[in-house]
């Protein structure tokens, strides 16, 4: 028999959708994710501390923060399988969705299966990663560690502009790392970075490795132009290199911009009658654990008045 509704996805988004459906007495079934698009729980299993989302003035770790809210979203009856959509048909009515041991048929589809950050391939990122290396300079920017110190950005594009602007408000001095002579981000974006004196440019540059003893104290650089290699000091770096959407298994099935994020119309619908997306999946400029639960609880109203709507 065909489910009502299944949620692929159970980080902030799906997991508030998954709240919702619940509540609404729609027996929802999360596909929670196993490992193509990051482990269940999502982007926040892999982060210390989080200190902006409302509600834990004390900051609560990634891991116990998804962890409650799977027990909010299990306590209203929604169902879990441990698994990735690897493929679907959406073209189908009841939709199929395939995973390496199942096929399920569903009504209705909530798309929440986030947008993964890229990293820098560096022989001792495992050691610095959450001691020093981050891929969101707005989700720790502020944290006690990076507060007065020399920080680095890597990357040339409106995300790494951004980052370095943002964290001028904590650092002593932010150096954004670029392999290139000039930067593809907007030519205003790039005017705010070069006017702004705390924000030292290193062109034509890559990161070679990260250095440091227990948590990260400098950076082996190298200049692509003079072959010149040398060690500098900094507490923190940023990867701003972009983030890849996880929708490999949508290609085809539903309209994705030239990044291969969803494209949502109006609120959270699809190009698909009774298909929705929430969360990083759909949202290339907030990217936050709050704003993807908003759209999380924002699908899971459409999603049940697209149901009651069908059903009446
Ligand atoms: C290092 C780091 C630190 C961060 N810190 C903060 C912070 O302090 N505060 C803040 O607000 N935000 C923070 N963020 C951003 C925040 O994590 C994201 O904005 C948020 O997790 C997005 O939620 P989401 O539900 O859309 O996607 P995700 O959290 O990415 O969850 C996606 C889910 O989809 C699943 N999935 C993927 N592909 C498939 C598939 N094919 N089949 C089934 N399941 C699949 C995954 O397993 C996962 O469960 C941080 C991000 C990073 C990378």
């Amino acid at each position: 028999m065909a489910e009502k509704v299944i949620i692929i996805g159970s980080g902030p988004a799906g997991l508030t959708a998954a709240i919702y459906l619940a509540r609404a007495s729609l027996n929802p079934l999360c596909i929670e994710g196993f490992i193509s698009g990051g482990v269940a729980g999502g982007q926040l299993m892999i982060t210390t501390e989080i200190e902006n989302f409302p509600g834990f003035p004390e900051a609560i770790s990634g891991p116990e923060l998804m962890e409650r809210m799977k027990n909010q979203a299990m306590k209203f009856g929604t169902r879990f399988v441990s698994e990735d959509v690897i493929e679907c048909d959406l073209s189908k009515d009841p939709f199929l969705l395939r995973t390496a041991s199942s096929t399920f048929q569903t009504e209705t589809v909530i798309v929440a299966t986030g947008a993964t950050a890229k990293r820098l391939n560096l022989p001792s990122h495992e050691k610095f990663w959450n001691r020093g290396i981050s891929a969101c300079a707005v989700c720790d920017g502020g944290l006690p560690i990076f507060r007065n110190q020399v920080l680095a950005v890597v990357g040339g594009g409106d995300t790494a502009m951004e980052e370095s602007l943002y964290l001028t408000h904590f650092a002593s001095k932010v150096i954004l790392i670029h392999r290139r002579d000039e930067f593809r981000a907007s030519k205003a974006m790039q005017k705010k970075v070069l006017n702004n004196p705390k924000i030292k440019i290193l062109y034509n540059t890559i990161i070679e490795d990260a250095i440091g003893d227990k948590s990260l104290s400098g950076l082996k650089i190298k200049n692509l132009k003079s072959g010149e290699t040398k060690e500098i000091e900094v507490k923190g770096l940023f990867y701003a290199i972009g983030h890849k959407p996880n929708t490999d298994f949508l290609k085809g099935q539903i309209e994705i911009d030239d990044e291969g994020y969803i494209i949502t119309k109006g609120r959270t619908m699809t190009s698909v009658e009774g298909v929705f997306a929430c969360g990083d999946v759909q949202d290339k400029i907030y990217r936050q654990a709050v704003t993807a639960a908003g759209s999380g609880c924002m699908a899971g109203v459409d999603c049940e008045r697209y149901l009651s709507g069908k059903n009446s």
